[in-house]
């Protein structure tokens, strides 16, 4: 079997044109040559907020402490990460959350990971926990329930939809007349009734339907939390967001099929929508750059700084990246979710 690149040149010649959706999918999770199945290194095309500063995951791990106390400190209870990438979070958040009596012997660990090298650094990472790796949130056992999700939605495939000359037409990978991956526009479609367009491009993302509706069965079922992490509007739907990144640089979606990793805007309005009809009550989303500062980010810099006065210059500079609204302050968004009758969480 060849390279991905090969294998779509050969799907589209007998198949025609495929949707921006099938094309991310396959270049994402292709068992054999997608990005997540594939890739030795993570940390190195883009970096995340937990690989950024410890004090994020820290933070998170601080909150959901406070949320499982909220929810009468259930034993067990099962605090279920999405997309987990090295599981830097989820160790920082068990240590920060065992200063609080009674969580660690209550807390099951679930991580929801679709990378089979991932789930391996995961649980090296995170060895001397008993961790369980699902397959997806309907498998983890039911009960009372934690999830986190920080940059899991925005890889969520998207299809996108142009409008020109009075119609919506879908976005397809296809070839161009050099037998090259181009972008075309499929015949006349209905835009899915629910997209707010804001322009004359629209994307949808399908899955954060069964995304919410699987929230939904958790935390209808159980007392539950869910906190989501990521970026995009709130207003409307997003554009045209789709972009590709290898080493750190933004790179063409088409140029190298299953080695770079391909993101979207997360529609934040829509969920917040589907979260309503499932009845389960969104709070924000909030900047950020609130949420850490409200649950004690910079506090936490001087601790550290002052318990690492050689360190003190770095420590800063990263947790100013997290908070600062030209970095990753404002860009990224926080939802969290709860169960109906839940309080207020903190810092929203
Ligand atoms: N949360 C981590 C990693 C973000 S990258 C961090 O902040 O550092 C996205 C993560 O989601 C990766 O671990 C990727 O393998 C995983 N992922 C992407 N699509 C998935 C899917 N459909 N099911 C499960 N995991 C998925």
């Amino acid at each position: 079997m060849g390279d991905l690149r090969s294998r779509i040149l050969e799907a589209i010649r007998i198949n025609g044109p495929m949707p921006v959706s099938l094309y991310m999918t396959m270049c994402l999770h292709d068992p054999q040559h997608g990005y997540y199945a594939t890739r030795p290194a993570f940390n190195q095309d883009f970096t995340t907020a937990p690989e950024t500063s410890q004090v994020f995951g820290e933070l998170i791990g601080l909150w959901a402490a406070h949320e499982w106390l909220a929810m009468g400190k259930p034993s067990p209870f099962h605090l279920i990460e999405l997309g987990p990438g090295r599981g830097v979070m989820m160790s920082d958040a068990l240590r920060a959350a065992a200063s609080v009596a009674g969580f660690n012997e209550a807390v099951r660990v679930s991580l929801v990971e679709a990378s089979p090298p991932l789930r391996k650094e995961q649980s090296a990472r995170l060895f001397q926990r008993q961790i369980h790796h699902a397959e997806s949130l309907d498998a983890v056992p039911p009960g009372p329930s934690i999830v986190l999700a920080n940059e899991f939605l925005d890889c969520l495939p998207i299809r996108q939809f142009v409008s020109a000359n009075g119609a919506w037409r879908e976005r397809q990978v296809g070839l161009d007349k050099s037998g090259s991956l181009a972008f075309g526009l499929g015949p006349p479609a209905e835009l899915p009734d629910h997209l707010v367009p804001s322009g004359e491009e629209v994307e949808a993302a399908p899955a954060l339907e069964t995304f919410a509706a699987a929230i939904a069965r958790r935390l209808n079922a159980h007392p539950g939390r869910a906190l989501i992490v990521d970026y995009g509007p709130t207003n409307h739907s997003p554009g045209d967001t789709l972009r590709a990144y290898r080493s750190g640089q933004q790179v063409s979606p088409l140029a190298d099929p299953g080695a770079t990793d391909l993101t979207a805007d997360v529609d934040f309005g829509r969920l917040i929508r589907l979260c309503a009809v499932q009845g389960l009550t969104t709070h924000g989303p909030v900047p950020q750059s609130d949420f850490l500062i409200r649950l004690g980010a910079l506090q936490r810099a001087d601790t550290l700084s002052r318990a690492n006065p050689h360190r003190a210059q770095e420590t800063r500079a990263t947790i100013n990246k997290l908070v600062d609204p030209a970095e990753m302050g404002e860009r990224f968004k926080v939802l969290a979710i709860t169960s109906t009758g839940a309080e207020k969480p903190p810092a929203f």
